[in-house]
């Protein structure tokens, strides 16, 4: 079936017109990519706006074995919503309404296009508080974040998205609608199906409706931001902050590399000196949140730090955190293409993993850039290449060296993502980091739900 013909097949079966099939260039284009590398343009692209059209849509899709790839916002960061093998590009972006939101029963009902952000202003209104907070809340979606498990700085406290999901609609393949959880805050009913659903990268049915569990919002937050000398003593403060009972709502380190690089782009002046950074935050009651502060503050104090300052009002800790928002952008504004991989190391190996990236740098000529979350051992490591975009040999360099991170990250005990996913930037070590056993299953379940293979093939299961 060509695009003009599918676009127009499409619109009679489901009734709906131009706004929701759409097949002119711009679109189909602008619904080929997220922030990472790959494109590859659908042939059609639905803007669905009811579970209705999305049942009806895979009905229609199993019946002609199209391929259907679920877009969120577009923000993923391993090509997860790329449509590889063309078909429809299937947009969720327009069911963002939030449905509900109790106060009494701390749950939120919300449509998967409801961008995280927003559901976390809306529920801070009424003192609530849904915790999850990848750095893209701005502008990612809720689907998205299902799809893919977000996490981020806060979950080392809190807890990912999978440990808010209390229930899910979700469109099968078939264009049955299966509604697993409830509006409750602990469920044991038959297996996890929410489980299974979360982190499927759309691979397993389209989710047209989440409920998540809320928090009380915790009213006040302290931030404590220290500089040292060297990556182990960073690292070794981490452990004694751990080994002395505290639980930090966020710990985040950063490296050489990634300070050079904002003090090149802020100004040196907002950028604490020394070589390697930490963020450690704590959150709830003032009273307790200034007892543990002052404690955590003594014993970073102890451990001879270049730079110690604390922040007690949200303002404050904003303008510590505006250094952490700002390593992203400062290392694009390097000139260089930012490859940023989201692996998780046992937190004993912090200091092995930077030696190690720093190793790469030496071997492999290109700067490595190493940041984020350290509490729970999930560093974002960023290999910086030159003409990235225009030089096949670099790419096949940097493929080298991404096969040495990859394979060094899992002897260590480590994984290859703790949040963005594999979809097609890690699908080549995919078979590496998991066992044969792991892959059949998979396989089986994916064959089980999808068996004509229309939800976003091109993925790591092929
Ligand atoms: C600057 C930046 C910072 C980031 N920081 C973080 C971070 O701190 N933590 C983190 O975890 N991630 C982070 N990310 C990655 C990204 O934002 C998350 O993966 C996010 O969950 C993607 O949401 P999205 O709506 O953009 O999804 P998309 O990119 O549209 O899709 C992602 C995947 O979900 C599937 N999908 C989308 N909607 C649905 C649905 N309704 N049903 C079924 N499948 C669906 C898609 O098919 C695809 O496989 C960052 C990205 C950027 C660009």
């Amino acid at each position: 079936m060509s695009g003009a013909n599918l676009a127009e097949r499409l619109r009679a079966w489901m009734g709906a017109d131009a706004s929701v099939v759409a097949d002119d260039g711009e679109t189909l284009s602008a619904h080929g990519g997220d922030k990472w590398f790959a494109n590859h343009a659908p042939e059609v692209v639905v803007f669905a706006q009811t579970t209705d059209q999305v049942s009806a849509l895979l009905r229609f899709a199993s019946e002609h074995k199209i391929p259907v790839t679920a877009r969120g916002a577009g923000y993923g960061y391993v090509g997860g919503c790329v449509p590889m093998r063309g078909g429809i590009a299937l947009s969720l972006a327009r069911m963002n309404r939030i449905k509900d939101l109790s106060f009494e029963d701390a749950i939120a009902v919300v449509e998967p296009g409801v961008i995280t952000g927003d559901l976390q202003a809306a529920a801070k209104e009424l003192k609530l508080f849904y915790p999850p907070d990848p750095a893209s809340l701005k502008d990612c979606s809720m689907g998205g974040n299902v799809a893919t498990n977000a996490g981020g700085p806060r979950c080392l406290k809190y807890g990912v998205t999978r440990n808010y999901v209390a229930g899910l609609e979700v469109v099968l393949a078939s264009g049955e609608v299966l509604r697993t959880g409830a509006r409750v805050h602990k469920n044991k009913t038959g297996f996890d199906l929410i489980g299974l659903f979360v982190g499927s990268e759309g691979m397993l049915g389209i989710v047209t409706e989440i409920t998540v569990k809320l928090l009380p919002l915790p009213p006040s937050r302290m931030t404590l931001s220290a500089s040292f000398n060297d990556m182990s003593a960073a690292a070794a403060t981490v452990q004694r902050i751990f080994a002395e009972g505290f639980l930090p709502s966020s710990l985040e380190i950063a490296d050489h590399f990634t300070l050079e690089a904002a003090r090149h782009d802020a100004g040196a002046s907002g950028v604490p000196p020394g070589n390697a950074h930490m963020l450690v935050d704590f959150d709830g009651h003032i009273e307790t949140v200034g007892v543990e502060m002052e404690k955590v503050r003594a014993l970073v104090a102890s451990q001879h730090p270049s730079a110690l300052e604390v922040a007690t009002t949200e303002e404050g800790c904003e303008q510590l955190w505006a250094l952490r928002r700002q390593f992203s952008n400062s290392l694009r504004a390097t000139g260089l293409t930012k490859l940023n991989q989201d692996i998780v190391v046992p937190r004993s190996r912090l200091v092995d993993l930077v030696e190690f990236a720093a190793s790469l740098q030496k071997k492999h000529g290109f700067p490595v850039a190493a940041f984020g979350h350290a509490g729970d051992g999930n560093i974002h490591v960023n290999i910086m290449a030159e003409r990235y975009n225009r030089d096949a040999a670099v790419r096949e360099k940097v493929e080298r060296a991404l096969d040495e991170l990859f394979a060094q990250v899992l002897a260590f005990g480590g994984v290859i993502t703790g949040e963005h996913g594999i979809g097609l930037a890690k699908k080549r070590w995919w078979p590496q980091a998991t066992s044969d056993v792991s892959r059949d299953l998979h396989r089986r379940l994916k064959q089980a739900l999808d068996p004509d293979g229309i939800l976003n093939p091109g993925k790591f299961l092929d």
